[in-house]
């Protein structure tokens, strides 16, 4: 069976390494890029290695890369992010952010009976006994409970920060994806976690897998610009061949696979996925020469919602001696007015940014060494709000299977691209052994 895979960003990568595994499956995995990895992209510039998304790993003890480390074979190590120098910036007060009973006790952001509050609703979650699962969304739960505001913006937070979304789409975050999440993290022994070395290191291993097998191809700059069935065959038009396989897998932006998918018989099947918004922020990576201060591992700026990680107190391994690497992140709007009103929203955004460096990290701008600064980075293909819908993994009267990050599968961000791609790729496996055993 001839498999064609288009995209060799984290889910087309995991999904061809699975697939190599198959003794019956041979296949090309398309890249339209000169680079594998995507937005998981990785690359060195005078001795930093910078990555294009970030490689936080929420809850990696029980996170789909620890079934890849085991199915795949991979080797990585990790390191947990300092929780104690976790802290949260309001009115220009600093505490720690009460991200486990220990950070909660010190927090100042809320009372004693605050903290009760919040520690019991927490604790109610992990037993999962919890009505937020209830609730159609975060902000209909809050809008029923009669928690103090302070309490509620502190919920807001907490999921903003990891879904990477501006507080105010918190509130449409399903109670049902929170409850699972926050089930799923407060049970981890290792919450907040970086792959020690950046996505590369596992990119790398996926690539030498696929790349080893005899019976795989990597094609890259090769953007597969056609698709047409002709006798039982998907043929794929590419600027340099056409070729035709018996499946294929999408493994882009569901954006990318709509566009792709206009004008075909298939594009009324995709309408109800149209709408989708995505998830974009503002990135200001900057490589500094040397450690200009080290107050904490991340602070998060409720008043102007931005953050900056201090990446490199955990992985240190990411810049050269006695350097530091800071990543600054600025939640955004999905609507504008007009162009100049996005424009002076992102300058605003760029200010509040640079104003926090300085308060924090005060020489930086003196001793950087490389600098990067991106306006409309996509952090996720579709931001998981109740007004969006994940692309599912296969579609009736659909042909193809679809995965990445902005399709059903287990977790956020790049764990959905991983555990997508992983339950395509399964299913496959199961679909020609099912075969096997008819013949
Ligand atoms: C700023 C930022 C911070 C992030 N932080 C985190 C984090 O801390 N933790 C975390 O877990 N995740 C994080 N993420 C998210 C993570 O990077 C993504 O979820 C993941 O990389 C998505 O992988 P993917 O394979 O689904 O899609 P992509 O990476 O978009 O891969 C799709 C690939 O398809 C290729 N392609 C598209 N069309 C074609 C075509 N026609 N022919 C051939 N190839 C094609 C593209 O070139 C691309 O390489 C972050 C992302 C960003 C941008």
């Amino acid at each position: 069976m001839k498999i064609a895979i288009i995209g060799g960003g984290l889910a087309g990568l995991t999904a061809a390494a699975y697939l190599t595994e198959n003794p019956h499956v041979e296949g090309t995995l398309f890249e339209r890029s000169p680079q594998l990895g995507g937005r998981a992209f990785t690359y060195e510039k005078n001795g930093f290695t910078l990555n294009y998304g970030a490689h936080t790993i929420y809850g990696i003890d029980r996170h789909t890369l620890s079934s890849m480390e085991h199915e795949l074979r991979l080797t990585f190590s990790s390191k947990q992010v300092d929780k104690r120098k976790v802290v949260y910036s309001k009115h220009n007060h600093l505490t720690t952010a009460p991200i486990d009973a220990i950070n909660l006790l010190r927090t100042d952001l809320l009372s004693t009976m605050q903290k009760v509050r919040f520690v019991g609703e927490i604790t109610a979650i992990i037993a999962n006994i919890h009505n937020l699962k209830n609730y159609n969304t975060l902000g209909e739960y809050l809008e029923a409970s009669n928690a103090d505001d302070d309490v509620k913006e502190l919920w807001e937070h907490l999921v903003c920060s990891n879904f990477f979304i501006a507080p105010e789409d918190a509130r449409h975050v399903s109670g049902a994806v929170i409850s699972e999440y926050y089930h799923n993290l407060f049970l981890s022994s290792k919450p907040v976690n970086y792959v020690l070395g950046s996505w590369s290191v596992i990119t790398n291993q996926l690539k030498e897998k696929i790349t080893s097998s005899e019976h795989w191809e990597i094609a890259m700059q090769e953007s597969v610009e056609e698709l047409q069935f002709e006798d039982q065959k998907f043929i794929l038009q590419t600027k340099n061949r056409r070729q035709a396989f018996d499946k294929v897998i999408f493994a882009m932006p569901v954006q990318h696979v709509i566009k792709f998918l206009k004008g075909t018989a298939w594009e009324p099947f995709l309408a109800p996925y149209e709408s989708n918004t995505a998830t974009e922020v503002m990135i200001y990576d900057v490589g500094l020469s040397r450690i200009v201060a080290r107050p904490f591992t991340y602070i998060s700026d409720m008043d102007n919602k931005i953050f900056i990680s201090d990446v490199s107190a955990t992985d240190h391994t990411l810049v050269p001696e006695g350097g530091q690497l800071l990543q600054g992140i600025a939640y955004l709007k999905d609507h504008y007015d007009s162009e100049e009103q996005r424009k002076a929203y992102l300058d605003d955004k760029n200010t509040q940014m640079e104003a926090l460096f300085d308060q924090h990290y005060p020489g930086w701008r003196e001793v950087t060494a490389v600098k990067r600064v991106s306006k409309k980075a996509m952090v996720s293909s579709v931001k998981n709000v109740t007004t969006n819908t994940l692309l599912p993994t296969r579609i009736d009267h659909v042909p193809f299977y679809f995965c990445g990050d902005g399709c059903e599968g287990k977790g956020e961000l790049a764990e959905r691209a991983f555990s997508s791609a992983r339950s395509v790729a399964l299913s496959i496996v199961n679909e020609i052994q099912e075969a096997l055993q008819t013949v």
